[in-house]
């Protein structure tokens, strides 16, 4: 149970972060996929995450504190159709500096439309958490939008991907900010990485 969440502090330089004395998970994925939408979802608090962030702003690393015993962690999105490169390079600086030296990170929570067909960018990305062992879960979002049907199918061809790129397929799970479908699982699990 996520009883109290609540804002830390934000960063574009990953060395800035706060002291890493308790573990820590970190939401990821393109922009728009819902990404703050989940993180409100699971906090219920509605306006904790900023939703639907424009390219044009800064791309932060955001810490919350919750429940005073972990931190959650929301990363700038990737995947902006409107980028100029300079952006994009200190985005991928910026994160893979995150992702591979953060030592209290127990878990990166990537998230995928589970709308779309496998799409490139996520491939990629996962498959630079694949070479780097950043500790990635999959987390499919907008279950709401489409039938079981039609999510399953989309899952199941997403998972033959990862075939390719991890041993062992990432574990996954299916969301929903709108139903609120998966932040039971979702909890649960991140509540056991943090314990661990
Ligand atoms: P972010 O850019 O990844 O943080 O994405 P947002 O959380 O801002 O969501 C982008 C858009 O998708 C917004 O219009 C949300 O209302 C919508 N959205 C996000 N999650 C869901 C969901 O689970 N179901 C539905 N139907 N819409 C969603």
């Amino acid at each position: 149970m996520i009883q109290q969440a609540q804002f830390v502090i934000s960063n574009t330089n990953p060395g800035n972060c706060p002291k890493p004395d308790r573990a820590e998970i970190a939401f990821i994925g393109r922009s728009n996929v819902g990404k703050s939408s989940l993180i409100n979802m699971l906090t219920g608090k509605s306006g904790l995450a900023k939703t639907s962030q424009k390219p044009g702003k800064t791309q932060l690393i955001n810490h919350f504190m919750i429940n005073e015993k972990w931190y959650l962690v929301d990363l700038p999105g990737y995947g902006f159709a409107k980028i100029n490169v300079k952006v994009k390079q200190g985005w991928e600086s910026m994160i893979s500096t995150y992702l591979t030296k953060r030592e209290n990170l127990c878990g990166v929570f990537v998230l995928i439309d589970s709308r779309l067909e496998p799409q490139k960018i996520d491939l990629e990305f996962l498959y630079w958490c694949g070479t780097e062992g950043v500790p990635a879960v999959l987390v499919f979002t907008k279950a709401d939008k489409q039938s079981k049907n039609k999510t399953n199918q989309n899952i199941q061809k997403f998972l033959k991907k990862m075939v390719d790129i991890f041993e062992e397929a990432p574990q996954y799970f299916v969301t929903s900010a709108e139903s609120a479908q998966g932040k039971e699982e979702l909890t649960s699990f991140i509540e056991e990485l943090v314990q661990e």
